[in-house]
């Protein structure tokens, strides 16, 4: 552990392995699983967590950034690395160096890669991207309407290749909205076909589309065009389901710790925290945690969250503040300072998830483990 400070994130490896071959099992022979570890794997650490994917069989990963994408090059030289998010002025060369392989849907992601794939010496068709469609999102990808212009350009004798076509899905738990992108995107691929391209994979479809077996139209689609369908899955490696969608008794990977620092007894009519929005109206032992929104504990926590303390809850009484958070252990007569409490995770029987941390702040589970900051340390376990 890198920090005397007692706050840390356990991260299971054996959770991590177990959700990855559920979901592998899941989905199927038939197609590629994208294992998604943007933002350092959604809290988990990222090389860390590559490291246990990858010895479990997963060849594809995605990512946000260059930045992460050599991260993860560092621990599986191997790999084939997609960037979700495009790729910005000033990173292709880097992003050639890192043999990544970028989303593309504007002319000028075409201009920055043609430029340094030049530089680099690269043939004819060597250089992989995964042409992106805008089936409905609104956020990135080719409209329909680009698609001449974007197709004229990478149907010529340049370095570019469309390994695969690419969407996302806004509301995979409804069908028939994911439907309504389905024909989009099946408009894209014919215009693509058409214009004499023979993309390798087609790519849609998150966690939620795994788990629904939504996925299954991309397959069909897939099988249409002789291509191999591509699912890409973040939260559900993690161990939640998108909201909404089944449950398949996915494991939460990862654990937050940290330890009662003091304790101290008020009377009846005392304020805690900040604003003092808490008046104990009884005689209140309160326990110290160093966790605050600096670590990622939302404020939005503020007398409403609780953790847990030698497996029973401790509510939190106050507001959470930067560093620190009081809980009410008046009830935990045994609570004593120095004793381990789960902010998310077990204990004793009982669980706080990530998902009833997001319940509570209007949030969603992605949010929660995103916002745990750098400077919690993330220690593997079994
Ligand atoms: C983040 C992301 C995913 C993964 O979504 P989950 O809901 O976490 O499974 C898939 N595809 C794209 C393009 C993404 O940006």
């Amino acid at each position: 552990m890198t920090s005397t400070r007692p706050i840390w994130a356990e991260i299971s490896r054996e959770k991590l392995a177990r959700n990855y071959c559920r979901l592998r099992a899941l989905a199927g022979p038939g197609p590629e699983l994208l294992s998604v570890i943007k933002a350092n794997a959604y809290g988990h650490g990222l090389e860390a967590c590559a490291r246990v994917l990858a010895a479990e069989g997963a060849q594809w990963f995605g990512v946000t950034c260059v930045e992460e994408a050599a991260a993860l090059r560092t621990v599986c030289p191997g790999a084939r690395i997609l960037a979700l998010s495009g790729l910005w002025p000033g990173e292709a060369d880097r992003a050639i160096e890192q043999r990544l392989t970028p989303s593309v849907w504007t002319v000028t992601h075409l201009d920055l890669l043609e430029e340094a794939a030049r530089r680099a010496g690269i043939g004819a068709g060597e250089m992989p991207v995964h042409l992106e469609i805008d089936t409905g999102m609104s956020r990135q990808g080719a409209q329909l309407e680009e698609l001449p212009q974007l197709l004229a350009r990478l149907g010529t004798a340049g370095p570019l290749r469309i390994e695969a076509v690419m969407t996302h899905f806004h509301s995979p738990q409804d069908p028939a909205m994911a439907e309504r992108q389905i024909q989009v995107f099946t408009q894209a691929v014919e215009q693509i076909v058409k214009a004499g391209l023979r993309p390798e994979f087609l790519s849609a479809g998150s966690s939620a589309d795994v788990l629904e077996q939504a996925g299954a139209a991309v397959t069909n689609l897939a099988r249409r065009y002789g291509a191999r369908p591509m699912l890409r899955t973040g939260l559900a490696l993690y161990g939640y389901a998108p909201d909404g969608s089944a449950n398949i008794s996915l494991q939460p990977v990862l654990a937050w710790k940290t330890r009662i620092t003091s304790l101290r007894w008020i009377e009846a009519g005392t304020t805690a925290g900040y604003g003092a929005t808490f008046k104990a109206n009884r005689r209140t032992r309160l326990a110290l945690l160093p966790a605050g929104y600096a670590d990622g504990f939302s404020r939005l926590l503020s007398n409403r969250g609780w953790v847990l303390v030698r497996g029973q809850r401790a509510p939190i009484v106050g507001r959470v503040s930067m560093d620190q958070t009081m809980v009410d252990v008046t009830e935990i007569a045994e609570a004593a300072a120095g004793d381990e409490v789960a902010l998310i995770g077990e204990q004793g029987g009982d669980r706080i998830t990530a998902q009833r941390i997001a319940e509570l702040t209007g949030s969603i589970a992605y949010e929660v483990l995103c916002a745990i900051a750098p400077r919690v340390p993330r220690v593997m376990v079994e």
